[in-house]
């Protein structure tokens, strides 16, 4: 079943913003607060915290970025320098480092390529998927383009709004053609779906308090 018509949708964003409250991503400098304006660094940082995010926490992103910092190689130039295997070693904290190192430099040759930051382009940066091209685009180029992630898939199945395996540009055009298309929205509802995944509908969902259970199908079945 698609999403039934825009108001389902903007509901449950509505829904998750009065429980939660805006998130303020993404998180610089581990300060969180929704700039609407980013320099060039801030862009930066937050290209490398989404490719250092994939299947990890932020906890441990933060602690491979603070290494990053400390040692004064959050910019293209320094990380264009830097030796792989040190580079590796610094962000070890996030788990599949020495991959992670070798995504950060084909990144790197990417922007010094000077080829225009489209999804397309970052899609063809080798370790750069649909999740990392669109988080870049949205968070670091304020994009009009919608993140999807496991937690989404997640969620929006137990509501009933989609199938389980539905696959990622299917769920994204529910999304698009479904909001406002607004930056701001697309950058606030992702960081909400996130929340709400780690607060309630965890792998083993707490359903009994979850403020969506009446309009989840996934609660009607199971309570
Ligand atoms: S009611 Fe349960 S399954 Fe449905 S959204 Fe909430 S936590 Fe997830």
């Amino acid at each position: 079943m698609a999403f039934k018509d825009n108001s389902e949708i903007v509901g449950i964003y509505d829904l998750l913003l009065d429980t939660y409250g805006k998130q303020g991503w993404w998180p610089i400098n581990n300060q969180y607060g929704n700039k609407v304006i980013l320099n060039e660094e801030e862009k930066f940082e937050i290209c490398i915290g989404a490719i250092l995010t994939q299947n990890t926490s932020w906890n441990n992103v933060e602690k491979a970025l603070k290494n990053l910092r400390n040692n004064k190689l959050l910019n293209k130039e320094k990380l264009n320098e830097i030796n792989e295997k040190e580079l590796a070693l610094l962000i070890k904290p996030s788990g599949y480092n020495n991959q992670k190192a070798r995504k950060i430099k084909e990144f790197i040759k990417f922007l010094i390529s000077k080829k225009e930051i489209t999804r397309e382009n970052l899609l063809n940066v080798w370790g750069i998927g649909e999740e990392t091209a669109d988080s870049i685009l949205l968070y670091a180029y304020q994009k009009q383009i919608f993140v999807i992630d496991a937690y989404t898939k997640r969620i929006f199945s137990r509501l009933g709004m989609c199938k389980e395996n539905i696959d990622y540009n299917g769920l994204q055009i529910k999304f698009h053609s479904n909001l406002k298309t607004n930056h701001k929205i697309f950058n606030e509802y992702h960081a909400l779906i996130v929340k709400h995944a780690k607060e309630f509908c965890n792998k083993k969902p707490k359903c009994k308090n979850c403020p969506l259970r009446n309009r989840c199908k996934y609660f009607r079945k199971t309570y």
